[in-house]
């Protein structure tokens, strides 16, 4: 069975303004490292729109009435807070990264593909149930996560977080769904400031791994090896999904910590080893942050070779 690509290009829509670090240009050139030969065997989806009612299953009526309702028309921006930016395409952008989730969720729960990427922006994983934060609007994992849980009926879905920032967002909507598992890995100390090891969520179902700034492939292999992997085989989730932001790598301007392109291949396999024993291979990877335009697009490409099996 194939991997499965979801992207639209109405995410290049969502335009943050001049000099904004979450820009059009980081997903161009993941897409572009996927367009190579070796990339050839990828099956190939645009994003569907996310409908209100997904949407609703994460965040509240109020917090999806705030994004439309600062939605400028015409030229122009607005922020929703100091970070977090918005233009006239943003509405279908993040509908659609939203979307993208749900459809590689379906996808892989009916067999259609045994894993999926969503090459998608705005990213996710800060947004709250009830408020907007760090470039993110709606929470495409979360939105995804409860699509499995209720248009499916999956019982229990892990999501690993890997991005250098904790994702708050995730861990605010599964905080009390013992039926959703959530493990991060994160650099302390930096945004958004949560994230700490005695945040176990109502069930047990939250692990957060700080990592110290400057740690590199053998502190964080180590981490996820002994205090995440062995902590979802426990759980023996139905889904894995991946919150895949590349902003661990050592080139990334907007942290400090010191991973490399081959972790990013290690962990996919690792997570991908783990999907064959608990869930039929089912595994679905959501792009998050990674700012380096080169480390992002190495990252990428070697994330999705590994997704490829290879
Ligand atoms: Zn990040």
């Amino acid at each position: 069975m194939s991997t499965l690509l979801i992207t639209h290009p109405a995410c290049l829509e969502h335009d943050t303004g001049e000099y904004h670090p979450e820009c059009a240009d980081r997903l161009r050139s993941v897409l572009q490292a996927l367009e190579t030969e070796e990339f050839a065997g990828l099956h190939r989806e645009a994003a569907p729109l996310a409908s209100i009612e997904q949407i609703l299953r994460a965040h509240s009526m109020d917090h999806v009435d705030f994004v439309r309702d600062n939605i400028p028309s015409g030229e122009g921006h607005s922020h929703l807070d100091p970070d977090t930016v918005v233009c006239e395409g943003s509405w279908e952008a993040a509908l659609r990264s939203a979307g993208a989730t749900v459809a590689a969720v379906d996808a892989v729960i009916r067999g259609d593909c045994r894993n999926a990427f969503c090459a998608v922006r705005p990213p996710g994983h800060h947004a709250e149930h009830n408020a907007v934060m760090g470039f993110c609007l709606f929470n495409n994992v979360a939105i995804g996560a409860l699509h499995a849980q209720v248009s499916h009926g999956l019982k229990k879905i892990a999501v690993l977080d890997i991005d250098v920032h904790h994702g708050n967002g995730t861990q605010d909507i599964f905080f009390d769904n013992p039926g959703l598992f959530y493990a991060s890995t994160h650099q302390q100390d930096s945004f958004p400031g949560t994230g700490f090891a005695h945040e176990t969520g109502s069930a047990g179902n939250i692990v957060n791994i700080p990592m110290h700034a400057g740690a590199g492939s053998d502190a964080w292999r180590e981490a996820v090896s002994i205090g995440i992997l062995p902590r979802i085989a426990d759980f023996s989730p139905d889904l894995i999904m991946l919150s895949a932001g590349f902003d661990a790598h050592a080139s990334d301007p907007l942290a400090h910590m010191r991973l490399t392109t081959q972790d990013f291949h290690w962990i996919t396999v690792e997570l991908c080893k783990l999907a064959d024993s608990f869930c039929q291979g089912r595994l679905v990877s959501v792009l998050e942050g990674g700012y380096d335009l080169r480390a992002l697009s190495l990252s990428t490409a070697a994330h999705v070779r590994a997704l490829m099996g290879s």
